[in-house]
């Protein structure tokens, strides 16, 4: 009885924060959807965001697929999203690498659709067998990745060429919750050996929120709310942006926060006892 006390007021506490901000950020997998399976109270929260005006983007380490991809994916979901409301790491590496330093000449390991968003922003991509040695290499999600490539990304640590990782997700969870590599599963081989640490782009860096702040023409963080399962990237990254977080503890039901994690504003088990609280 106390303990539905206790979620009563964690679950008022959360809506008057959304309800106070100007723009929700949140995190795709594992929050918006489950593999390929929509959220339950996902559309009915999304619709009532709306409705209020809130500015609404979804925020994702996901480093293989453009934001068309992720919104054409919602659709077979049954939600239609903006695909440019979409925010992918895949392609917001190549606009901060452009903010950052500029266009530049680079190698990738990764998806089709990340060597054409960095060729968008206007970056050169070179092949890995090009002699001429490239400002930076980026890292994405490689599913050909092998032997050659971790090869090639250590000696172009040791020449001294930054390395740039979309994101350090090590996994995420497959349609039959086994654990699918992600990008920082294919470079840690190359910190191990090279004993130098790659830096990364996606949550919890600060850059895909600022991006996102960016482009929804916020100036202040505390405008914005962060809503995602990950205590490690979107909460630590909402937070350390200066956001309030939402922390979504999943179905394993277990609110308990590990000793090394940043505490969430706000823990609720899903989005359905968000949705069920203020839209039905
Ligand atoms: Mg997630």
């Amino acid at each position: 009885m106390q303990e539905q006390e206790l979620d009563y007021q964690t679950v008022s506490g959360a809506w008057e924060t959304l309800l106070q901000a100007e723009a929700v950020f949140f995190d795709l997998d594992g929050c918006i959807y489950f593999s390929d399976r929509l959220a339950g109270g996902a559309k009915e929260l999304l619709h009532f965001l709306e409705e209020k005006k809130k500015q609404i983007r979804f925020v994702t380490n996901n480093s293989t697929d453009s934001g068309v991809q992720v919104a054409a994916r919602l659709s077979r979901m049954g939600l239609e999203v903006r695909p440019e409301h979409v925010m992918t790491a895949t392609e917001l590496v190549g606009l901060h690498l452009l903010k950052t330093y500029g266009k530049q000449t680079l190698k990738v390991i990764g998806s089709p659709s990340l060597h054409a968003a960095l060729e968008q922003y206007g970056h050169d991509v070179l092949p890995l067998d090009s002699t001429i040695q490239a400002q930076m290499v980026v890292v994405g999600r490689d599913t050909e990745f092998d032997y050659n490539k971790l090869q090639f990304l250590v000696e172009e640590a040791d020449r001294g060429t930054p390395l740039l990782a979309t994101n350090p997700d090590l996994t995420h969870p497959g349609n039959r919750g086994q654990k699918v590599l992600e990008t920082g599963a294919l470079y840690a081989p190359v910190e191990a050996i090279t004993r130098k640490k790659v830096d990364y782009f996606g949550k919890p860096a600060p850059y895909m929120f600022q991006l996102t702040m960016e482009k929804c023409g916020i100036r202040s963080s505390k405008a914005c709310v962060m809503v995602g399962d990950n205590l490690y990237t979107d909460i630590a990254g909402g937070s350390s942006s200066g956001m309030k977080t939402i922390w979504l503890y999943g179905p394993s039901g277990s609110s308990t926060i590990p000793i090394d994690a940043v505490n969430p504003d706000y823990a609720l088990q899903d989005l359905q006892t968000l949705a069920d609280f203020n839209t039905k």
